[in-house]
């Protein structure tokens, strides 16, 4: 399978780590968007929110319950974005589930 994210997984393509235990990883965006820009993943390949399988619902919240850590080790005391882009509208560009933590000034909306 030809997956960047689960190659930075295998520890195959190099990444900045700020997070990982034994399901997901979270690693700082080559492109960042905001003083901080991470993106937190399940370890497991699971393409986007349309392809989650029933028993992916516990990974995913196990993910999600994890951004508020994730964001208080950032220093986002003021706040921050969690942003998951789906799909060709939703301009999803790497097909392996992810969730942007943005953060580090202040966020506009609508975001485009
Ligand atoms: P998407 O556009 O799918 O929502 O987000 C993909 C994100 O992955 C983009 O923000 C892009 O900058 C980031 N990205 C793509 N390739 C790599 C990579 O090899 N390493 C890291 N750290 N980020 C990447
Ligand atoms: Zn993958």
């Amino acid at each position: 399978m030809d997956c960047i994210f689960c190659g930075i997984v295998a520890g195959e393509i190099p990444s900045d780590k700020v997070y990982e235990d034994e399901s997901i990883l979270a690693f700082r965006d080559l492109e960042p968007q905001a003083p901080e820009h991470v993106l937190v993943i399940p370890k497991k390949h699971i393409p986007s929110l349309d392809e989650m399988s029933a028993g992916d619902g516990e990974l995913v919240g196990h993910l999600v319950s994890k951004v508020r850590d994730i964001a208080a080790q950032l220093g986002l005391g003021g706040g921050y974005r969690l942003v998951a882009n789906n799909g060709k509208d939703g301009q999803q560009t790497v097909q392996h589930l992810h969730f942007h933590l943005l953060g580090g000034r202040q966020m506009t909306w609508p975001p485009g």
